[in-house]
């Protein structure tokens, strides 16, 4: 198979802020689809990724925050518990960090790529990585976090990001 390097999309790309579908029947497909991601996660020393950021409009994520590779399809955060607040980037904004409120833990729901149902109780780094994925996947970015501060902060550099990204759509 040829090695394809995939791009990651960024800030500005309508794919991003789309509700990604959920997926039926897992195939050979989502489970390229899935490697390809960690691939991808892993050249950009990333700890978690989801599909939407490679351009496709699936509920598929990967994780990996030193302890394993974690490939999710179709997570579902069931119960969480608890608060917490970690300054978070995103390879789809790239350049930018935005402190996020998130739960301290959470229990998701899953498949694996072979369809087996799986539940994952995470707590801190984990459970906030699983929770910045699954926001990927309803169309939710760590910019919309920002308070209004960090709004001010930040804004010259989305615009820059936003531009790029329409200027690389025109060629
Ligand atoms: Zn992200």
């Amino acid at each position: 198979m040829p090695e394809i390097k995939l791009k990651i999309k960024v800030l500005g790309d309508s794919v991003l802020r789309k509700k990604a579908k959920l997926v039926g029947r897992i195939t050979d497909e989502h489970r390229r689809v899935l490697s390809q991601m960690a691939k991808a996660m892993y050249d950009h020393s990333g700890i978690g990724l989801a599909a939407p950021q490679v351009g496709q409009s699936l509920q598929l994520i990967v994780v990996d925050i030193g302890e394993g590779l974690y490939k999710l399809v179709n997570p579902k955060i069931v119960k969480s518990r608890g608060c917490q607040s970690i300054s978070e980037g995103c390879l789809s904004v790239p350049g930018v960090c935005v402190k996020v409120k998130r739960a301290k833990q959470v229990w998701v729901q899953a498949q694996d790529e072979n369809s087996r149902f799986l539940e994952i109780a995470a707590k801190d780094l984990f459970a906030c990585v699983l929770q910045h994925e699954i926001d990927h996947l309803k169309g939710k970015l760590i910019v919309d976090y920002a308070s209004f501060l960090d709004k001010l902060r930040i804004k010259r550099k989305l615009a820059l990001l936003r531009d790029k990204t329409k200027a690389a759509k025109l060629l």
